[in-house]
């Protein structure tokens, strides 16, 4: 994993939550998404590979018209995502136009999946029929697809940290997961109400 990769964090539990936050960390707001970042995120989340990645990186020199069309889309979906999942946080209804940057990626990435070995381990890969680069945004619009269907039960929340914008996917046994990070947002909210107590 490259360097810029390692800041990547995947702390949402799917893969759509992941991408609705990228590039965000915890406790940290959101800002919009630069080329590098993109291209982080798909490594960290092991949509290409490191090599590929790599090669990703210098689309934004060597075919920068086709580098800004993905981008473009890709924010587009990321914001329509952060609206949605933000509508599912607050039991509210999804809008129909959430809906449409996600069937813009459905539509155009046709393919099929198939079986690849990476460092010893069998992992399902997506091959897109048309050449392009839209098939990068494949599996998260999927992924976001199947978040909407599922509606109130896919459990989508947002961090108890008011500082903090990052949703997650709540898998606790209990349902009562309330930070991104327990070691970072958790443990400051922490600090702070004991800093309050003595204060
Ligand atoms: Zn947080």
């Amino acid at each position: 994993m490259s360097q810029s990769s390692a800041i990547v964090v995947l702390l949402g539990g799917r893969l759509a939550v992941d991408f609705a936050n990228a590039p965000s960390y915890p406790g940290a707001p959101y800002h919009d998404l630069s080329w590098e970042e993109f291209v982080a995120f798909l490594e960290a989340s092991r949509i290409v590979s490191a090599e590929r990645g790599t090669q990703l990186l210098t689309l934004s020199e060597s075919d920068p018209k086709a580098a800004f069309a993905v981008l473009s889309r890709a924010v587009r979906l990321r914001d329509a995502l952060r609206k949605a999942f933000g509508a599912l946080v607050r039991n509210e209804r999804v809008s129909r136009e959430c809906s449409e940057p996600i069937n813009e990626v459905l539509r155009i990435t046709e393919g099929h999946d198939e079986l690849v070995q990476e460092d010893g381990r069998w992992k399902l890969e997506f091959i897109a029929r048309e050449g392009g680069l839209d098939w990068l945004l494949a599996a998260v619009a999927r992924s976001a697809a199947e978040i909407l269907v599922e509606g109130a039960e896919a459990r989508i929340r947002r961090c108890a940290n008011p500082g903090c914008e990052l949703f997650f996917c709540d898998k606790s046994r209990t349902h009562r997961r309330r930070w991104c990070s327990m070691a970072i947002c958790g443990n400051r909210q922490k600090v702070a109400s004991f800093a309050r107590r003595r204060g």
